[in-house]
C-alpha cells in the first residue's frame, strides 16, 4: 500500500544493484525503501570487478568517485603462465580481470565498493539480514503481498528482484531459473587467500588441462599486497546438478577438479577450505523477454547477467540502478510507465555488454598471442561505452 504519498520499496538483495538502486531511491524522496538480504551479514568477497563508462558516470552523480579511485586495486600488469608455470605472456599495460590500465575505468574490490555505495546511502534505508522473500502475491492495485521466511508479511507497492543470478523474486514471479538461464560452459569459484606467491600489485593468470578437462584458476594481490584473492575454474559443457546452497559440496567439487592440475593448484586448493568468503557459481546468463511483471521488476544480475566473462555485470547493475530510480520518479507512481522506460532506455546496453561474455576467451587468447589487432570483433569501447545517462 502507498504510505501518504510515499511509494513503499521492497528491494531483494543488498549486492551492487540493490545498494545503488536504495541509494538512487532515498536520493530522490519519496520511497520508503526496505533491502531484505539472505546473508546474516554485510556480505564479504569477490575478486577485483570493473566500473566502466555510464557506470563512472553514475558513481560520479553518487559522489562516490574520489572513494572508488581511492580504493581501487592499482595493478602494475600481470603474467600468463602455462600448466609448468612457465610464463608466456607479460603486461604492463592491461590486466585480465581490469583491461587497459591507463584508462579511466576503476578496477575495485567488490566488497570495497559495495562498503562504499552502502555508506553512501542518504539514509533511512531499513536494511533487514538473514530473511528472504518465500512468496508473492500480486494484487493489482492493492500492491504485491510478500511472505518472508522470517518476517511476518508486509505488502508492498512494488517489488524489486536485485537478488543475482538464482534470484528467488524471478522464480516467485516470472518460473523457474532453467527458463531463462544460459550455461556458458564453465565454473568459477572466488575466495581470499594469504598472499602465499608475493605478488607486488600483480596478477597471475593459468590455464591448463587438456580440451574438455580444462582447468583455470587466478591469483592477484589485494589490500596493499596483504591478501591474495585468488579464482579457481573448469569447464564443462553441459551445466552440473548442484545445490546452489551447499557450500561444503562447492568446496569438494572445486577441490577435485582442481588438484594435480599443474602450476600452483595444489596449494591453492589448500586455502579454499578455510576460506570464509568462498563463492562458487557457474559462468551463466540470463535472457528475458520482459524484466517486469506486474509491480515485480528485477534488475542487475537477477534479470540480465551477463556472468563474469562480461567483465560488465557491475557496471550494468550500478546503470540499470540509476535508470530504474530516475524512471520510477520521473513517472510518479505510474509503474507500468516506469518500467517500460526502464527497459526502452537499456535493453541495447545490456545486449552489448552480454555479447562481450561470448568473446572473452577469444579475445584473450588473441592478446596472448599478439593477434588481438586482427580480429574482427566490435570495439569493446564502444560498447561499454554505448549508453548516455538521462539526468534524472
Ligand atoms: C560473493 C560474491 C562474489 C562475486 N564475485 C565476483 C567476481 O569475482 N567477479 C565477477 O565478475 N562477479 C562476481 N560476482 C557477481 C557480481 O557481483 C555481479 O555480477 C554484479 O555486481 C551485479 O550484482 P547484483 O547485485 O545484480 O548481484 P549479486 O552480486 O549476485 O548480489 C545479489 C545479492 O542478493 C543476495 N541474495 C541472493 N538470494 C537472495 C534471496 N533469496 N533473498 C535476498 N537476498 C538474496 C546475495 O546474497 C547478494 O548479496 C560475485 C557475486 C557475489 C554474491
Amino acid at each position: 500500500m502507498t504510505v501518504g504519498t510515499r511509494t513503499r520499496v521492497l528491494i531483494s538483495g543488498s549486492g551492487i544493484a540493490g545498494s545503488s538502486l536504495a541509494h538512487w531511491l532515498a536520493r530522490h524522496g519519496g520511497f520508503d525503501v526496505t533491502v531484505v538480504e539472505r546473508a546474516p551479514a554485510f556480505r564479504p568477497g569477490g575478486q577485483a570487478i570493473d566500473v566502466r563508462g555510464p557506470a563512472l558516470d553514475v558513481a560520479e552523480r553518487m559522489g562516490i568517485l574520489p572513494s572508488l579511485r581511492e580504493h581501487a586495486t592499482d595493478m602494475l600488469g600481470m603474467s600468463v603462465v602455462d600448466g609448468s608455470g612457465r610464463e608466456v605472456y607479460r603486461s604492463t599495460e592491461r590486466t585480465l580481470t581490469g583491461g587497459e590500465l591507463a584508462s579511466p575505468d576503476v578496477e575495485i574490490m567488490r566488497d570495497d565498493l559495495n562498503e562504499i555505495i552502502q555508506r553512501a546511502c542518504p539514509g533511512g534505508v531499513a536494511y533487514r539480514y538473514g530473511d528472504w522473500v518465500i512468496a508473492l502475491d500480486d494484487r493489482d492495485e492493492e500492491g504485491v503481498r510478500v511472505a518472508f521466511r522470517e518476517a511476518p508479511p508486509e505488502t508492498f507497492d512494488l517489488v524489486v528482484g536485485a537478488d543475482g543470478l538464482h534470484s528467488a523474486v524471478r522464480a516467485a514471479a516470472f518460473g523457474p531459473e532453467r527458463g531463462f538461464i544460459h550455461h556458458l560452459g564453465s565454473y568459477l569459484a572466488v575466495f581470499t587467500a594469504p598472499n602465499f606467491l608475493n605478488l607486488d600489485r600483480w596478477q597471475v593468470f593459468c590455464r591448463a588441462g587438456e580440451p574438455g578437462a580444462e582447468v583455470f584458476g587466478g591469483v592477484m594481490s589485494a589490500r596493499d599486497n596483504s591478501e591474495s584473492r585468488v579464482y579457481l575454474g573448469f569447464g564443462s559443457e553441459e551445466p552440473l546438478e548442484y545445490d546452489v546452497r551447499d557450500v561444503a559440496a562447492q568446496r569438494r567439487l572445486v577441490a577435485e577438479r582442481l588438484t594435480g592440475a599443474g602450476w600452483e593448484f595444489d596449494r591453492i586448493v589448500k586455502y579454499l577450505w578455510d576460506a570464509a568468503d568462498f563463492h562458487f557459481d557457474s559462468m551463466s546468463q540470463i535472457h528475458m523477454d520482459s524484466w517486469s511483471r506486474g509491480r515485480v521488476v528485477l534488475l542487475g544480475d537477477a534479470g540480465y547477467c551477463g556472468s563474469p566473462m562480461s567483465g560488465q555485470g557491475t557496471s550494468m547493475a550500478m546503470v540499470g540502478a540509476y535508470v530504474l530510480a530516475g524512471e520510477l520518479k520521473t513517472a510518479a507512481g505510474e509503474h507500468r510507465a516506469a518500467f517500460a522506460a526502464y527497459e526502452g532506455e537499456l535493453r541495447e546496453y545490456v545486449a552489448g555488454n552480454q555479447a562481450i561474455a561470448l568473446t572473452s576467451r577469444q579475445r584473450m587468447a588473441a592478446e596472448v598471442d599478439g593477434t588481438a589487432d586482427a580480429l574482427d570483433l566490435p570495439r569493446l569501447e564502444d560498447v561499454v561505452h554505448g549508453l548516455r545517462l538521462k539526468d534524472y
